[in-house]
């Protein structure tokens, strides 16, 4: 399965979790409303599907020299799919009378799209199919750049969302985790390489452990500005 890619194509690039997890926040900021486990989600969907798809076999990635190649993801990350499903949220949450719901989880969706095409290396399909154009404007070329700019955009979350300082000492820890990763400098490759789920299975651990760093320290900051305790003085 893996010998079908071309390994002169570059087809690196994942925007590492405490990026789209940080992105929850500002959804969280514009619609106080919505609890941040569903916009945390929200913002994953993408990517669970990936894990999903990666582990059926039916989308495949490894870890080349040059960190992690997507050789194959139409189907969870197609600028169609980030479309078609922030569009199902946005529906649902109107059909039900919950279109601020709807239009915050439809936004999260998109938000993963958007930071995955600044991220990648060209392997974004337009449509859910193996052929035609691909795009990502490639920032996981460039490692330094990388760092610097997931960083800053996860301390731009932080400082828009109002965090507490435990929240950005986290933020910073995750991004400074991602570090190996981004440079390819530890010898994980080969192991990811030979056993198809360990990828997954590693992208779910980051996926899961920046979502609960968010959640935990940043659940108590937004206190919605609804009128509470409105009860009658009579
Ligand atoms: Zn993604």
């Amino acid at each position: 399965m893996r010998s079908e890619s071309k390994p002169s194509q570059r087809s690196g690039g994942n925007t590492y979790a405490i990026s789209h997890a940080s992105a929850a926040l500002l959804f969280k900021k514009k619609y106080p409303r919505v609890g941040l486990i569903p916009l945390l989600i929200a913002a994953q969907f993408i990517e669970l599907l990936w894990i999903v798809f990666t582990y059926l076999g039916i989308e495949h990635a490894h870890v080349g020299p040059n960190g992690i190649e997507l050789d194959y993801i139409p189907y969870s990350h197609s600028i169609f799919t980030g479309l078609f499903l922030a569009g199902l949220a946005w529906g649902f949450g109107k059909s039900v009378r919950r279109t601020y719901v709807g239009t915050a989880i439809s936004l999260a969706i998109l938000s993963h799209v958007v930071l995955d095409l600044i991220q990648h290396d060209p392997n974004i399909a337009l449509l859910p199919l193996a052929w035609g154009p691909r795009f990502g404007l490639g920032l996981a070329s460039h490692p330094v750049a990388d760092f610097l700019v997931e960083l800053a955009f996860g301390v731009v979350c932080w400082k828009v969302y109002g965090g507490s300082r435990a929240l950005l000492i986290g933020i910073v820890i995750f991004n400074v985790l991602n570090l190996p990763l981004m440079f390819s400098a530890i010898g994980i490759g080969s192991a990811v390489g030979n056993h198809a789920a360990v990828l997954p299975t590693l992208v779910l651990l980051g996926v899961l452990a920046s979502g609960i760093l968010v959640w935990w320290f940043g659940k108590e900051t937004i206190i919605p500005d609804e009128p509470r305790g409105t009860v009658a003085a009579s």
